[in-house]
This record gives C-alpha cells, structure tokens and sequence, in this order.
C-alpha cells in the first residue's frame, strides 16, 4: 500500500514540476522589472527548513526605497521566520505604522480600541492609492450594500462594480500561536510594495485589512514569558495551549488575556472581552465582507469549512463561500506541491460563539486557517496524514519545521485567497448583497416578523442588560408606543421591539433559536446548545404575525433601561428580589446600610414581595432612590414591615477568589462576572491557601473549575511570575514568589476549617466534585460510571427543589435553563435512578431513521431529537413529576414505580437501579440540601442542545448547599458563570454570597428532605 502511494506521489510531482516552472516563470517575469531584497531573499532560503513549503509567491522579498522590511527596522532587525525570536505586539503595531507612513499613499494605519490592560488594538488597510485615498467612499459603499431597506436593486447592481471587498486578516488571538502575528509583517510589506501582476490585482480589487494582534495583552506575556525562559529556565519546549508547562523550571504562560485564555476565542456571543467588543464595533463600522482569522493547531494549514453540521440560521450562500474559499486555496497549494493543505474535518460550523461570527451574525462570511506552529523554534516532526476526501494531498513521513515554513505556507494560501476574492471581487459583493436582502425578507415574508421583550418582565433589569448587549451587536430596536396585541402576543408600551426585516436579524436567528443536535452527528466541537433567553432566563417571544410590523413603535436610539424606582411613601424601603444580577451591586454599593432579607414572600402595603427581598428600615431615601433607578430594581416604600415575617441580617462579607496557577481558563468567567457587578475580592493563588488564616481573613471563598488538590511543590527552585522592567507584562493579573503547585492536602484542610468554622465556600464544575470526592460532605457522592451520556454544553431543565433556600431567591417560577456539561455528577441521596426512555413517539438518540447500519451516517440532521418545551412564565406542575415514588427516602432497593405518569402520558419510568444502598442515617443539620436539580425524566430535560443517555441524570442534584460544622460548602454541578452567557444563573451564586452566614433559612422540617420532596 505504501509503494503505491509512493508510485502515486512520484507521478504527481513529476506533474507538478512542469506546472511549477510555468508558474515561476510568470511570476520572475514579473519581478524582473522590481528590484528585490537580496539580503532578505536570502535568509528567507536560509531559514526555510523544506523546500517543499514554498511558493513563488513568498521565496523572496522585493525591494523598497520607502518602505522598510523588518530586517532594517529599528527594534526588529531581522526577516520574519528567524528561528529563536518573537515579536511583540507592541513592534508589530509600530512597524505597520512605519509601513503606513512611509508615503506610498497604499496603507492606512489606525487603532480600534484598548484591551482590558490599556493596550492599542489596530487595523492597517492596504490597497491601491485612489483607494486608500478615498476610504470612506468605500466604507460607505458597503454600507449601501448592506441596508435593502435603503438601496434600491439599480443603486446595488451599479455598486457590484465600484464598491471593493474588506477582506479582514486577524491573528494572535491565541497567545500561543505565535505565527500569524509575525507572518503579516511581511504579508503587509510584500502587498504595498510588489508589483508583480498577482499583487497588483489584490491591491486595485480588495481592501486588504490587518489586526496582526487581536489578544495584545496575551501577545506581549507570551513574548515576555518566551524571552525570560530562554534566559532564566531550562529550553522551552514548545508549548501548547493552556498554561501547560515545558520542562521543570520552565514558567508556564500562566494568563493570556486579563480574564481567560484559549476561551477568548469562544466570547463571540457573550461578547464580554474587549478584544470581542473591539472587533465588533470596527466591524460594524466598515462592514467587511471576509473576515479570516489564523490559528495554528492543525498540520500542516486547515481551511476552515467544518463537518457540520453547520449553523442553522447562516445563510445558505455562506456555506457555499466557506467551501469556494477553503477549495481555491487548497487547490493552489496543491497545484504547487504543498503537502498537507485540507478542509472539512476538525471543526463543524454549529455553535456561533467564535469571534469570526461577529462578521457572520452580519451577513459576511469569516474563515479560519490552522498552521503547524512557528516555534518559534526548529523541530522534525512526523507526520502520517491519511489520503481523504479532504485532505487529497497529505504529508506522510517527516518534515523538518519552524518559523519560515509557518510563514511561507500561511502568507501563500492567503495571498490565494486574496488574489480569488479579487479576481471574484463582484461574486463576493453581490452574495453580500443578497444575503442582506435574504435577511430583511425573512422578515417581510416570515414566519418571525420579529420579537418582543416585555419591558416589565420578572427579571427587567436582566432583560434591559441583555438588549443593551444586542444593540451593542448592531441589532436594532424599537420601543412600542402603546399597548396592542398581536398574534396573540400582549404588547405593552415601552416593551422592546426587534423587527425582523432589519439585515442584522441575523443576529437575532443566530441567538433566539433553538438548537437541535442529533448525536448522530459527528462529535460536537464545542457547545451545542446556546439560546440567549434561556441562557439568560428572561422573555423574548417570538412574533409570527405580520401585523408587528405595522404596529405604533419608535426607535431606539441608545442604551435602555430597565424601569425602575421607588414607589410609594413611608420610613421602611423594600427591595423585591426579582432575580435580577443588580441585586448584587446595589448591596455592595451600599454596604454600610443595613439590610435584612424577608425568609419567605409576604405583602406589605397592597404589594407582593418575593422570597429573599431587601428590606431597609428608616432607610435614608434621598440615598437608596437614585441607585434603585439606575439599577433597574423595584423598590417600596412602606409604612412598616408587617410582622411575623422572618427576616435575617445581609452582613456584608469579605470575599477571597482563590485560582490555580496552572489553568487560568475558566475561572475568569466568574471573575468577569464579578468585576462587571462591581463585587469585591481578594484575588490569590491555591498554592497559598494553606498558609492563610482564612476565616480571620474572608466570610466567602469563591473557587471556580479550573482549581485542583494536587500537591504543593517539594522543594526545588521556586518560578515566580513577576513584573520587572526586562518583562513588564509578566506579573499580571496577579503575581507571585511561586507558580508551583496546587491546593494540596495542607490547603484542602485549610479549606475545610473554613468551612467548619463559618465560612461559605462557593465551588463550581469541577471544583464541586472535590469535597465529596475526599468525603468530607457527608451524604454527598460523585457518580464516574455515566459512561453513556451525551450532554456537552447543552441546555437542561433545571428544578428548584428547595424554594426556601436562600440560594433559590428571587425566582418567580420554580423551573429554569442551566447550562451542563457532562459533569460533574452528583448525588446527594437523592437518588440517580435509571429511567428508561419513554417509548411514545421519540425520535431516538440514536435514531438514523432506519435500521442501524455499520456506515456512516451522510445526513445526520434528517432526523432530530426531541426536545422539551420551554415556557419562562410556567411553574414545573409537581403532578407531572413522580411524586408518590417507591415510599420517600433515600435510594431505597428497588423504588416501585411512581403514581404520577409524566407529561405526555408516557409511560412512568421502571424501578430505578435496584438495589441501592439503604439511605445512610445521618443527622438532620447535616443532611445535604439540594437547591436545584434534574428532572426525573430525560424527556423532560432537554430545552436546546444535545442530550443522550439522559437517564443517568435523573433527579441528580444541581447544586446542593452542604453544612459543615457552622459553615457551608456550596456545589454547582452546572456552570452558573459560563462564558458571559448565563446570566440567568448568576444570582444562584450571588445569593449563596448575599446569604452566606444564613444558608439555613428556610431548610426544610426534620424529617423533610430538600429535593425528595419533588418524588
Ligand atoms: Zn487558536
């Protein structure tokens, strides 16, 4: 087999040989009449570590007598592809600037805004000098090209001809990744200054953009952390992603950005980073037509296309640009003998949170390459790629690598790209164009003239967050002007209004749907279920009728806000806790305020406050009104409290956040939801826990996923990171005498005394699984044995099964959406029975629609999983759940069967996995409470996503509250902070925060059992 494919690859490059010499010999044509860099030329044949990585676009550098090549740029001084080197962002953004100034009147230089640390983001524009010269006539052509609302057919067809596409290059989102960034030095260069026909016809057709640096903050640590091993540590072997280390004494890249790291890419929908805000704002701005971002995890360059299945809601014509393009730059690579250049497999195209769908949401298509990495160190690698579909020419046995092949095999495919997105300037224009009109129909022609989001809905001032966020995206609003009613849908004034025949309801379709993920597919790359309003628990309801568009409503012109203030007269002030984020700020705000929170509901003065509301007696009005307002909250003022309601003291606690060292992922998601609620917390490292007195220092300790026990360092030398004036960008967020090691079982001590003696430990995801995990949560236990389940970053029913937890306030209805994936599973005696899947009419899991069959499924998404409904407003019936099961506690042997059928008369679920353990005896103030937990059947948990094998999570908790001593271990088994997308979870950690030293209002009689109540 090997010797035909040897025979095979002989034949082809025998082939090759010919085509390549005609190619070259244009292309030297051509650079007969310019001048070239011979010094430049020749280090890049010096460097390039295989002859096969090259092209004739990229195997030498022309001459310039204005613009000068890094190799004679001050503080660079060398050829892009120098092995052992890296640049910083900060030489980078100031050599695209000398490029832009040197006065060839073909580049343009400006910044887009600062990332979290106070760094520059920025964008060079190349192309021709009539083009530069009049810019804004052609940002204002793709302008016109994007509105139908505006542009009439003739004005657009006039257009296809003198408007240019924005083709946008961005890189260095991955701060490990470390090529792109330095190969678009010399990209920038060779576009401004080559002549050759191939370049000049880039240059007259296309605005080239370039953000060389889109995670600046990342760039210059990586940079600093890359130059202080070489000096100080061991080499640097090349390290991945993550922090993950090199060699003992090597200092990881322990923070990329100010708040995650490989995830910053993932923030397209949350869109909380700067990096992600910046983008989208120039983006709205210019209105690119491509947007192409490069990475390098993949061997050797991987076109972006993806298995599927692909987002529902992109238009079909981007499906079609993504294979157009991902083929024409494959195609020319292979034509030149460039091995191991392919499509399709690795990525799939569903879930919209990548940053290049800034660009999708608003009808233009983005890209991505993956490239073997720069190094920036040499290496032989062995490769044995096999020969597909998508792959037609793979590299098979060893390739020697390092920075000049990342360079050359990057700069060549996109000049391909570029050099087709000129050639096919028109095609690109006119699909942009339809796409734009496509979307307005939808709206004209439906089934979703739009949406409505009540004004006054429970959570309002959530809701007023989320809107903000939308138009931040470019979706507009409208305000209604009075109350109608259509399709059936109750309209109030002031309810927020997006109509659907606006182009960016893309954004709105992307968002608001919900997703269907048959297993059947291939594995999902990422999350596959997302809808905003169920991540966010708040109303947005969907209009089928036309009439909307028609109905009294005016623009809205800048941010909203929720209403809200304060009504009424009297000396107490109360708070209705509506589940609204800004509960939080407004206690931290106003913490020297005394402050108790009502047990239970209760009316006072004609009105019903929720479980958890704020209550302020002799409150000082002419302070607490303003802020009430500004923070969209509902608030009364009352005559008196009326008595005989519980209430207990808000104390206000000192917060400490403890991180890992080693993976600083995730936890920034909780820390950004921190900072922008303006809580505040002591920020340190596990590996010093055991060295703090905690509870003299904090009444809360946040630790996040991400956090481990492991163990502490035994001696060695210690690897500090630490600002000093040779790496200024170490050190930060937070900086230490010592990266090394974990919590450790010194720490995981410390932790528990906390606990014991007070405080409330708050633990999410992985976290959560380590106190059961080391039993010290009696009753408490982790389940590994789910092998069968399918559930990544998926949408699951969750149910309050304990609405006297303070954990649980502010709720109106005792159901929402929580975010899960895979784990961790717990069980608090509660009971993980195996339900079967009710027969009535499922489509399956698994079901291909016919008989299984040994090959692959070609059309996965013909067949969809059933989903559960959603209805924001509705209460879980209890009926519905099996309430009378097998006799109460404990997971007794064999439960019998429940009384209650589920909803959908399907047929009630067989007793469970028999033979469990009796329930174990145990005291009543230490039985764990499970706040929030899984339906009892799989039928019932799946809101938008995946979910197979569904069974196993049956009526697992969600977050159980455990007592330790006098204090509290607090356990999500969902992810309540995740990627600035569930906001609708955020209080459950906020009141476990508000509540810290009062956990136990509320618990339920002894004898009770917080969640076996629901069985
Ligand atoms: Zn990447």
């Amino acid at each position: 087999m090997s010797r035909t494919k040897g025979i095979e690859s002989t034949a082809i490059r025998g082939g090759l040989a010919g085509t390549l010499l005609l190619l070259a010999a244009a292309v030297a044509g051509a650079q007969q009449t310019q001048r070239q860099d011979v010094e430049y030329t020749n280090k890049i044949k010096e460097f390039l570590t295989d002859p096969r990585i090259s092209t004739e676009l990229v195997d030498h550098l022309p001459w310039s007598d204005k613009v000068p090549t890094t190799l004679r740029f001050p503080g660079i001084m060398r050829i892009v592809g120098t092995p052992g080197e890296l640049t910083h962002a900060a030489d980078i953004h100031r050599y695209l600037k000398a490029i832009a100034d040197a006065g060839t009147g073909r580049a343009k230089y400006w910044t887009i805004g600062k990332t979290e640390e106070g760094r520059d983001m920025v964008i060079l524009a190349i192309a021709d000098e009539q083009t530069i010269k009049n810019l804004d006539q052609y940002k204002g052509y793709l302008a016109e090209l994007t509105d139908p609302r505006k542009t009439s057919e003739a004005r657009a067809q006039q257009l296809l001809h003198t408007a240019k596409p924005i083709y946008w290059i961005t890189s260095g989102m991955h701060s490990p990744e470390r090529g792109g960034p330095e190969m678009l030095m010399e990209l920038a260069y060779r576009l401004v200054v080559e002549e050759t026909p191939f370049i000049q016809q880039i240059r007259n057709n296309v605005i080239t953009f370039i953000t060389p640096v889109v995670e600046v903050d990342g760039r210059e640590r990586m940079v600093d952390t890359y130059y202080y091993n070489k000096k100080y540590a061991l080499p640097a072997t090349g390290r991945g992603g993550g922090a993950g280390g090199g060699g003992a004494g090597t200092l990881p890249l322990v923070y990329w950005g100010k708040y995650v790291a490989h995830d910053d890419n993932r923030d397209g929908m949350g869109q909380f980073l700067a990096l992600t805000r910046n983008i989208e704002k120039a983006g709205i701005e210019w209105k690119p037509t491509i947007l192409h971002d490069l990475h390098e995890a993949q061997t050797l360059l991987y076109a972006s296309t993806g298995t599927g299945p692909y987002n529902e809601q992109l238009d079909a014509i981007t499906v079609n640009e993504w294979w157009m393009f991902a083929e024409n730059d494959i195609m020319e690579m292979t034509k030149r003998g460039v091995p191991g250049v392919w499509t399709y497999n690795y990525y799939d195209g569903w879930v919209p949170n990548y940053m290049f769908y800034v660009v999708h949401a608003h009808n233009a298509v983005g890209r991505f390459y993956e490239v073997q990495s720069y190094g920036p160190d040499n290496s032989t690698i062995t490769v044995n790629q096999s020969r597909e579909w998508f792959r037609p020419n793979p590299l098979q046995g060893q390739i020697k690598w390092g920075p000049r092949a990342n360079t050359n095999i990057q700069e060549s495919a996109i000049l391909f790209a570029l050099n087709f997105t000129a050639k096919e300037r028109e095609r690109w224009l006119e699909n942009y164009w339809i796409k734009n009109k496509n979307a307005v129909r939808r709206g004209t022609d439906g089934p979703t003239f739009g949406w409505v989001i009540p004004a006054s809905q429970h959570s309002k001032a959530n809701a007023a967050d989320a809107v903000n966020e939308l138009i931040d995206q470019g979706l507009e609003f409208h305000v209604a002007r009075s109350a109608f009613t259509v399709g059936g849908v109750s309209v109030q004034p002031g309810d927020w209004i997006v109509r659907g025949d606006q182009p960016y309801r893309t954004v709105a379709d992307i968002y608001f749907s919900v997703q269907n993920y048959p297993t059947t597919n291939p594995a999902p790359y990422d999350d596959t279920g997302w809808t905003f309003q169920m991540m966010r628990n708040i109303v947005i309801t969907p209009i089928t009728d036309k009439a909307l568009l028609t109905e009294p409503m005016m623009p809205v012109t800048g941010h909203v806000s929720a209403p809200g203030g304060v009504a009424g007269n009297g000396p107490a002030i109360i708070i209705d806790h509506t589940g609204d984020n800004n509960m939080m700020p407004f206690r931290f705000r106003l913490a020297s305020v005394k402050m108790t929170a009502a047990e239970s509901e209760f009316d006072a003065d004609g009105h019903r406050f929720g479980a958890g509301s704020f209550i302020i007696e002799n409150a000082n009005r002419t302070q607490v009104e303003p802020l009430v307002r500004e923070l969209g909250l509902s608030a009364y003022a009352v005559s008196s409290i009326p008595t005989g309601v519980r209430t207990h003291d808000l104390d206000v606690p000192r917060i400490g956040y403890i991180h890992s060292w080693s993976n600083t992922q995730n936890e920034g998601w909780v820390r950004a939801a921190f900072d922008y609620y303006r809580i505040p917390y002591t920020y340190f490292g596990e590996n010093e826990v055991y060295k703090r007195n905690l509870r003299s220092q904090f009444d809360v300790l946040i630790w996040p996923t991400g956090g481990a026990v492991g163990t502490l360092p035994q001696g060695g030398t210690p690897i500090p990171y630490k600002r000093s004036a040779e790496f200024p960008s170490l050190g930060s967020p937070d900086s230490t005498d010592d990266t090394r090691g974990a919590l450790g079982q010194e720490g995981l001590r410390a932790l528990y005394a906390f606990v014991q003696e007070g405080g409330t430990l708050i633990t999410e995801g992985g976290t959560a699984s380590i106190f059961p995990q080391y039993q010290l949560t009696p009753g408490v236990t982790v389940d590994n044995s789910a092998n069968n389940l399918v559930a990544r970053g998926t949408i699951l029913r969750g149910i309050i099964s304990d609405r006297g937890s303070p954990i649980a306030y502010g709720f109106n209805v005792n159901q929402l959406p929580v975010y899960f994936s895979q784990g961790p599973l717990l069980d608090a005696g509660t009971t993980p029975a195996v339900q079967p899947v009710a027969a009535a009419g499922r489509g399956g899991a698994a079901g291909r629609g016919g008989a299984a069959s040994p090959y692959q499924n070609t059309s996965p998404m013909a067949t969809k999983l059933v989903l559960s409904p959603w209805d924001p407003t509705e209460n879980w019936p209890p009926n519905s759940t099996p309430a009378a099961a097998g006799g109460g506690g404990g997971r007794g042997g064999g439960r019998g069967a429940p009384a209650a059928a589920p909803p959908g008369g399907a047929a009630p679920p067989a007793g469970g996995r028999g033979g469990a353990d009796a329930p174990q005896p145990m005291l009543d103030e230490m039985r764990p409470r499970v706040v929030l937990q899984f339906p009892p059947y799989a039928q019932d948990m799946l809101l938008s996503g995946v979910l197979a094998g569904g069974e196993v999570l049956s009526n697992r908790p969600q977050l159980v509250d455990s007592r330790i001593g006098t204090g509290h271990v607090v356990m999500f088994a969902i992810r309540p902070y995740w990627r600035w997308q569930t906001q609708g979870t955020y209080i459950l950690g906020f009141n476990a925060i508000l509540n810290w030293n009062d956990l136990d209002a509320g618990r339920p009689a002894v004898g009770g059992a917080g969640a076996a109540a629901l069985r």
